[in-house]
């Protein structure tokens, strides 16, 4: 009995140990010229492209939580929403919306519906420390229900 109790508690250690979380990053700050979508884009890392034009790559996500989970991005050396909106071209504003469209359509996702979520540093869970937008679709996705410890009734 003491040998199996023993036994399962280094599984869980171990289990524990093998997934570890991905740090958060901050949103504010210095570009890093090395991150890994900046890495995609110079084309040092591989990635399933689904959409490019001037100023905008789509890929989809390495580790999807969606039958349709793909990574939006603007091609320009930006941390975060408020580091883009603050900074980036009205042109390169425009670009980075209107691929959105188009690529929400192109995946079959405007009928049935989908979500389109950027984290953006600590609190908001951001990972990677270049603009993304997740496109999250193909089931539904529900996101806020799921986070909401109370159902709330609007009227
Ligand atoms: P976030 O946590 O919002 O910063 O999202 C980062 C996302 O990047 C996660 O969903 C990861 O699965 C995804 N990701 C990390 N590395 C890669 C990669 N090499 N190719 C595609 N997606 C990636």
């Amino acid at each position: 009995m003491k040998t199996k109790l023993f036994f399962y508690l280094l599984l869980i250690v171990f289990a524990g140990k093998s997934i570890s979380a991905t740090e958060t990053v901050s949103g504010i700050g210095t570009y890093d010229n090395d991150n890994v979508f900046a890495n995609i884009l110079h084309g040092k890392l591989p990635a399933k492209v689904i959409f490019e034009n001037d100023f905008v790559l789509a890929f989809e996500d390495i580790h999807p939580i969606k039958p349709v989970h793909i990574l939006i991005i603007p091609k320009g050396q930006y941390r975060s929403l408020v580091d883009f909106s603050s900074k980036a071209s009205d042109q390169e504003m425009v670009a980075l919306l209107k691929a959105t469209g188009v690529i929400a359509k192109a995946m079959g996702l405007n009928e049935k519906g989908f979500s389109l979520i950027t984290n953006s540093g600590h609190d908001g869970g951001q990972t990677v420390p270049h603009l993304h937008f997740h496109l999250l679709g193909g089931e539904p996705v529900h996101w806020e229900k799921a986070l909401r410890k109370n159902q709330v009734q609007y009227k």
